[in-house]
C-alpha cells in the first residue's frame, strides 16, 4: 500500500510532512507534494504532519479525491 496526497496541499509551503518520512517519498511538484508509491512504507509519520489533512492511507482515500492516487504515482 502507499500513501496519498490530496487537494487540500495545493499551495501549501509547510512541508514538515516531508520532513518526517523516514524514506523521503514526497516529492515537490509546482503547486504541491506526491507521495512515490514505490518509495512509500506506509508509516503513517506524515498524516499528523500534515495541518489540512491532505495525506490518507491508499484505501482511506476519499471517493472525491480518488484521481489523486493515480496523480501522485504519475508525479514521482
Ligand atoms: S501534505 Fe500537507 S503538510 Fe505536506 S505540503 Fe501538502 S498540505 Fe502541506
Ligand atoms: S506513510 Fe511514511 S513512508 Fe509513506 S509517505 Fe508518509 S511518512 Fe513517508
Amino acid at each position: 500500500m502507499t500513501y496519498v496526497v490530496t487537494q487540500y496541499c495545493v499551495d501549501c509551503r509547510y512541508t514538515d510532512c516531508a520532513e518526517v518520512c523516514p524514506v523521503e517519498a514526497f516529492h515537490k511538484g509546482p503547486r504541491m507534494l506526491y507521495i512515490n508509491p514505490e518509495t512509500c512504507i506506509d508509516c503513517d509519520a506524515c498524516v499528523p504532519a500534515c495541518p489540512v489533512e491532505a495525506i490518507y492511507p491508499e484505501d482511506e482515500v476519499p471517493e472525491k479525491w480518488a484521481h489523486f492516487t493515480q496523480i501522485n504515482a504519475d508525479e514521482c
